[in-house]
């Protein structure tokens, strides 16, 4: 465990996206008893609690009444004196203009420990992701975080509005969207250029990112007119016109798409990865469920039973997995398929066969049941016996074929799909998609029979193959892209062909 019991852990969490969280947040997320959350953290940053950790939402909301600081202050207090280990999960960093500083102070006056853990703030973050550095040898060999928007509270302003516009240097602004006219008038009055260039980042590195370039005499005017909210940053320097050559967030081939994924959410990260990779905002809306059999008495028996077959065929990487765990639960390892040839119905499945220390013999170049029906034509079956390892609802193409010729076949189910009612959420925010991808004739039929009239009407399909563009189109639907090999590589790469065209 590396989170200290009754110490206060004050922990940034980065400007939004996930992948900026810091390995220790993660560490510490991942072991706390408690954690008390402010309201811009990273979606999913709290995947990794402890199942039984108490997880107690402390943000400020514009407008909405919140938990007072003193009273935050006095939370973490009791809770670390009843010898919990508690986290204080921050957006970006917690000692810039996050706050940290105070709570810190006050859990030293309780006589309670705590540890800061750095997050990556916004002013370095969204810039970035901006495409625009904040010092730059040719521009800016400073730069200022400065708040634009003090506490109400204070009397007088704590800003020196003339010494801020000659600082020699990029101005980053936070929380400076609601004052930006009287800021940048103020600027301009302490004799700033009014034509220096000038930005304005929201949501930066969240999906939805906008940036709106301008002059500091005319920002004020121009994210009002883009009608920009906060979170956002405010950028005045030279360093903001360099974005013209450095942006890059909106360069990725799949910005600004949103692509649905339908696979079974045990299938769906890696897919999801990549596309978001891409620049893709990704909706996940698996219509399915995957569901292990391997405790049926035919798993079983063909577990214990593996090393007798002469020819074992996998179809999926998910068959791989779920026949490996069978065979580990019969007390048996790989070394039981060493007498066999093993055949995968396409790449992905080779790739969880090689996982497991097999390289498989015989790997068709289509990914579909007659392709590999095919390529075993090369292979001796008569009097053999095969096992095919697969869903319970696949097609009969590949036994069929095989016991045709002579072979004795054992088909076995290792799982199987089952209907998942798709969440609202998700339902809602499928809705302007602009791509909707299809893995399989069931998920096609599950969700399109789940969505009804709700089915995201605009998007372009994207299907895997004939066999699920044929279930899309019975389904009274139009498949705009058929992959040419029929695997997720080859979704991905006809779904990326044709956003570069449409
Ligand atoms: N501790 C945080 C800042 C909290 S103050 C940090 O280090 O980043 C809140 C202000 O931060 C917002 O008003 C906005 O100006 C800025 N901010 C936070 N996240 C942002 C984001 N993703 N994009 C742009 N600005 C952001």
């Amino acid at each position: 465990m590396s989170a200290r019991t009754g110490v206060v852990y004050l922990v940034g969490a980065g400007p939004g996206d996930p992948g900026l969280m810091t390995r220790r947040s993660l560490e510490l997320i991942a072991d706390a008893d408690s954690i008390y959350y402010d309201r811009l953290i990273p979606d999913g940053a709290l995947d990794g609690a402890r199942e039984d950790a108490e997880l107690i939402y402390v943000g400020k909301q514009p407008g909405v009444p919140s938990v007072p600081q003193d009273e935050i202050g006095e939370r973490l207090t009791r809770a670390a004196k009843a010898g919990r280990s508690v986290v204080r999960l921050k957006g970006g960093d917690p000692f810039v203009f996050g706050r940290g500083g105070e709570e810190g102070e006050a859990l030293r006056a309780a006589g309670v420990e705590f540890e800061v853990v750095p997050g990556v703030t916004a002013g370095v973050a969204a810039t970035a992701y901006a495409g625009i550095p904040v010092t730059h040898r040719g521009d800016a060999s400073a730069v200022a975080f400065v708040t634009g928007h003090e506490d109400p509270e204070k009397a007088e302003t704590a800003l020196d509005w003339p010494a801020l516009a000659a600082f020699p240097g990029t101005l980053v602004f936070y929380m400076g969207v609601k004052r930006l006219s009287e800021n940048a008038a103020s600027l301009i009055e302490g004799g700033r250029d009014p034509e220096q260039p000038a930005a304005a980042i929201e949501r930066g590195t969240w999906p939805g990112q906008r940036t709106v370039t301008a002059t500091l005499g005319t920002i004020a005017a121009s994210v009002e007119r883009e009608a920009i909210k906060a979170p956002a940053l405010i950028v005045i320097g030279d360093v903001a016109a360099r974005r013209e050559e450095l942006h890059w967030l909106e360069r990725r081939p799949l910005h600004g798409r949103t692509v649905v994924v339908t696979r079974a959410r045990a299938q769906a990260s890696g897919v999801a990865k990549t596309l978001q990779g891409l620049g893709a905002q990704v909706v996940e809306l698996p219509a399915i469920r995957i569901e292990s059999l391997t405790g049926t008495d035919e798993a079983r028996a063909a577990a214990k039973a593996i090393g007798d077959y002469d020819l074992i065929c996998l179809t999926s990487p998910n068959g791989v997995k779920l026949l490996f765990e069978a065979i580990a639960e019969a007390g048996l390892d790989a070394r039981a398929l060493a007498g066999a040839t093993v055949a995968a119905i396409g790449p992905g499945t080779a790739r969880a066969l090689a996982a497991e220390g097999i390289a498989a013999d015989v790997i068709p170049e289509r990914f579909v049941a007659e392709a590999l029906v095919e390529v075993l034509e090369d292979v001796e079956v008569e009097g053999k016996r095969v096992l095919i390892a697969r869903a319970a609802e696949a097609r009969d193409v590949l036994p069929d074929a095989l016991r045709e010729r002579g072979a004795s076949v054992d088909v076995v189910a290792l799982y199987e799909t089952v209907r998942e009612a798709p969440d609202e959420k998700a339902i809602a925010a499928a809705q302007g998609a602009d791509y909707v991808t299809f893995t399989s004739s069931s998920t096609v039929k599950n969700l399109t029979e789940a969505l009804g009239e709700r089915f995201p009407a605009a998007a372009r399909i994207v299907s895997i193959g004939p066999v699920t563009s044929e279930t899309v189109r019975e389904s009274g639907l139009e498949v705009a892209v058929e992959a040419d090999r029929h695997d997720v590589d080859g979704l991905l790469s006809a779904l990326l062909a044709d956003a570069a065209t449409h």
